[in-house]
């Protein structure tokens, strides 16, 4: 029986690939921002609705610079429902992540309880855009503007998502995306900053660079953190496809959705109003306990399902914290993340969904 992994990476034309990177031939530029790099940050600005943006190896290393360069200190308060990135960018910094609890009906950050629990060493907040469900922004906004507050979103799953036709890279201080090979839009590994203040530009890009200004001077311990020509050029090819990817993925989530809705036992996450979807992840919460045998009836099948997010970070052994997230835990518990990609036929989705019904 055919294997059905929860996703598949998005591949271009292979001609096409081949065509991008010809040029690297001649340039022998691979990296450093080469000429590739920057028409690709080019047409990113363009179908991210941002005129900010900076790229980077990976997203990881770009939430970590972004934490370095805005000075953020003392406790960070985020959410446990990510991937272990989020948490781990805030702990390599030196920083105290406080958990707050999110959502039952989109799984991200609970804006009711961010309040509660800050403190006078609180400096930012890091929300993030879980399944690419958009966080409450304006009431994050609110809040930090009243204490003083960074925000850095961790938008690895939102990428190409709008809200009323904005941007979703616009809100906030900063905002990461995530082009790994996994994600919706993927550059193989890679990722950006979008950032609303212009002079963030120059000091991240330094960061990426290991604080080198010019050939007499470092000005700042920074990393090496920098996008290749040949990721670039996955990118320009993955961009000029991915509104059809989405579509496609969308076909795949309605399938989903006239399956799975209105069953007992199972929730799906509420779609929300006003948005331009990326259709990222399908996460479905067996309400009834029943998520490992499902998970495990499909691997039976050869369908690969995923415990997605499972643990909390907040639950990692490397943190040994204990946190009070009753909601996150309950839907930790029962989620399981459904196979998702552009190529997922019907009769795939179908087969699956018969099988957790049953
Ligand atoms: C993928 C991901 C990251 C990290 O991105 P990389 O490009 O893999 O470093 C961070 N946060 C979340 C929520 C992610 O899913």
């Amino acid at each position: 029986m055919k294997r059905i992994n929860v996703t598949q990476s998005s591949m271009p034309p292979y001609e096409e690939y081949i065509e991008e990177i010809k040029e690297i031939w001649d340039t022998k530029w691979l990296t450093n921002m080469g000429p590739i790099h920057n028409r690709f940050e080019e047409q990113l600005k363009e179908y991210l609705k941002t005129d900010t943006i900076s790229l980077f190896t990976n997203g990881h290393m770009a939430l970590s610079i972004a934490l370095q360069v805005l000075g953020i200190s003392g406790e960070v308060i985020t959410t446990p429902f990510t991937f272990a990135s989020t948490t781990h960018a805030i702990v390599q910094n030196g920083l105290k992540p406080v958990f707050c609890d999110i959502n039952e009906n989109d799984y991200t950050i609970n804006t009711d309880i961010i309040e509660s629990l800050i403190n006078e060493k609180t400096t930012a907040i890091v929300p993030v855009h879980v399944y690419g469900n958009v966080c409450d922004f304006e009431k994050i906004e609110k809040i930090a503007k009243k204490h003083g507050l960074k925000i850095i979103y961790d938008a690895a799953h939102a990428f190409g998502t709008e809200v009323d036709g904005k941007g979703i890279g616009t809100f906030g201080d900063i905002s990461m995306f995530s082009f790994h090979a996994t994600k919706v839009f993927h550059t193989i590994e890679g990722g950006a900053l979008t950032y609303q203040n212009h002079a963030l530009k120059k000091a991240l890009e330094t960061y990426r660079n290991f604080g080198i200004k010019n050939s007499d001077s470092v000005i700042s311990i920074g990393t090496n953190a920098k996008m290749n020509e040949f990721s670039a050029a996955m990118g320009i090819c993955n961009l000029r496809h991915l509104d059809e990817e989405i579509m496609k993925r969308k076909a795949v989530v309605k399938r989903y959705r006239e399956n799975l809705s209105c069953q007992k036992g199972i929730r799906l996450c509420e779609e929300q109003k006003g948005l331009r979807e990326n259709y990222a992840y399908f996460p479905v919460v067996f309400e009834n306990e029943q998520r490992d045998a499902v998970a495990e009836r499909l691997a039976a099948e050869n369908i690969f399902a995923r415990k997605y997010f499972y643990p909390l970070t907040c639950d990692f052994q490397c943190y040994n914290v204990k946190c009070n997230v009753p909601i996150a835990r309950w839907v930790s518990d029962r989620v399981l993340t459904l196979p998702l990609y552009a190529d997922l036929t019907q009769e795939d989705v179908d087969r699956i969904c018969k099988r957790i019904l049953k």
